[in-house]
């Protein structure tokens, strides 16, 4: 049965250290039995403590880490069905598929690509994750051989290694272990050698059944066997089940505390179909409903970034509002001349707001005041973005050293509050910019400061 904060609490160190990023004991116990942290994220509580609270308090889709160190893919550790009850706590990992029976050029363009296709929105780089290296021809040397090229030519990436056969998976596995690839996968012929290789390398295993029955068979076999990381595919190759299968995992670990599916799981679009366009979409439907690790075919921009918008969006805690640091932020290069332009910090309307202001190569002085992440009008309708409010920011910000005009831009929204303000502020000029970001670039153009 699951601890309750206070019971892990009285199994801590009680030093109110820090270390674990949580200012005290009881709050860091609180996220422990939220389901929020790991206990071994207290670097000071011992073995036995950590098992006896570790497994009472784990997620129950146990949190996988697939590679070495900073650079490894966390995967799993959910607690919740849908994203609204709390958050989903670790995004669905993106791969592409790469095999021994193919071309040299394919195998080129797609390590190029994912090298190659990464964007920034709202401040998160978006990337590809994954690279899954298949043993096709169910042959050693050529399966080392694409490791190694994989291992030269996109070092970056996180592997998975997929044979059937464990010979082969030996030989791979021996030139890249430092990586600490997902060994995929152990069926129910190869179980037990597949489990030993894993354990001897610290890798984490993927179970790969015909079905659900199947998976949940060599699952509860190899946690007998001390394998606690494990990754499942049910085997499904077309939507319908996959999707079906992947909610039937998640509801039998959330609900029913099921462990043997208490993982997360690895869906292969690129084997579902042929058509680039399908597999797209059959990978949005599997990114939102639950997988863990989806696999393409090919890295394209047009089929990657919207995927990677989608999952930005499911994987954002929707309690949370994302933010950027109060600051002032020089764009462009400005002076003592250039405008002072003020918004919100939430972290859509700042890289909106930047993003015109750098489009339009004017030289501008950007405040970005701290609304606790809510827009400009709500903000304003919060008593978080009030004349007040704006009016200390501006004094202790620092921008009075560094123009020798005193006239502030606010957002055409705020319109209202311009009387109030130029009492809060006597010395400025308050000017009320555009409503709508696109039309920053023609007003800061036009923009002269006030005689
Ligand atoms: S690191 Fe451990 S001892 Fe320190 S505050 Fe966190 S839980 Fe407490």
């Amino acid at each position: 049965m699951a601890l309750t904060g206070i019971q892990i609490l009285k199994m801590l160190p009680k030093k109110n250290c820090g270390e674990c990023k949580i200012p005290t004991c009881l709050a860091f116990a609180m996220k422990v039995a939220a389901g929020q942290m790991e206990i071994g994220d207290c670097p000071y509580v011992d073995d036995e403590v950590k098992a006896t609270i570790g497994e009472a308090s784990a997620p129950p889709i146990r949190t996988i880490k697939i590679g070495a160190g900073d650079a490894a893919f966390a995967v799993g550790g959910e607690t919740c069905l849908s994203r609204h009850e709390k958050r989903f706590e670790h995004q669905t990992g993106i791969g592409v598929l790469i095999h021994t029976e193919m071309a040299d050029d394919a195998v080129d363009s797609r390590l190029q690509n994912f090298n190659k296709l990464e964007y920034e929105r709202v401040g998160v780089i978006m990337k590809p994750d994954l690279i899954a290296v298949k043993d096709a021809k169910n042959d050693a040397a050529s399966f080392v051989e694409l490791v190694r090229k994989v291992m030269a030519e996109a070092s970056a990436a996180n592997l998975i290694l997929m044979s059937e056969s464990v010979a082969n998976m030996k030989a791979a596995l021996e030139v890249c272990k430092d990586k600490q690839p997902l060994i995929y996968a152990a069926t129910s012929d190869n179980a037990q050698d597949m489990a030993e290789l894993a354990k001897g390398a610290g890798c984490v295993l993927a179970v790969k059944g015909q079905n659900l029955d199947d998976v949940v068979g060599i699952s509860e076999n190899l946690q007998n066997n001390g394998l606690k990381d494990l990754v499942i595919d049910t085997g499904a190759r077309t939507m319908k089940a996959a999707l079906e299968d992947n909610i039937v995992c998640r509801r039998a670990a959330i609900n029913k505390k099921f462990k043997p599916l208490g993982f997360p799981t690895i869906a292969f679009p690129c084997e579902m179909t042929d058509d680039l366009m399908l597999e797209a979409m059959i990978s949005s439907i599997l990114i939102a409903k639950y997988a863990g690790i989806v696999i393409l075919s090919d890295l394209q921009g047009d089929v990657l970034f919207p995927l990677f918008l989608e999952r930005l969006n499911i994987f954002t805690d929707p309690q949370r509002p994302m933010v950027v640091e109060e600051e002032v932020y020089p764009l462009n290069g400005p002076d003592e001349n250039s405008p002072v332009v003020i918004t919100c910090n939430f972290s859509l309307t700042y890289f909106i707001v930047s993003g015109e202001i750098e489009g339009s190569k004017v030289p501008t002085w950007l405040l970005i005041k701290d609304t606790e992440g809510l827009s400009v009008l709500t903000a304003w309708a919060a008593g978080k973005f009030g004349a007040d409010l704006i009016a200390q920011f501006i004094k202790k910000s620092g921008i009075e050293d560094k123009v020798k005009h005193r006239e502030l831009l606010i957002p055409g929204y705020l319109a209202t509050i311009k009387g109030e303000l130029e009492e809060e502020l006597p010395d400025w000029a308050i000017t009320i910019g555009p409503r709508e970001a696109g039309h920053i670039p023609a007003f800061l153009k036009e923009w002269k400061p006030a005689a």
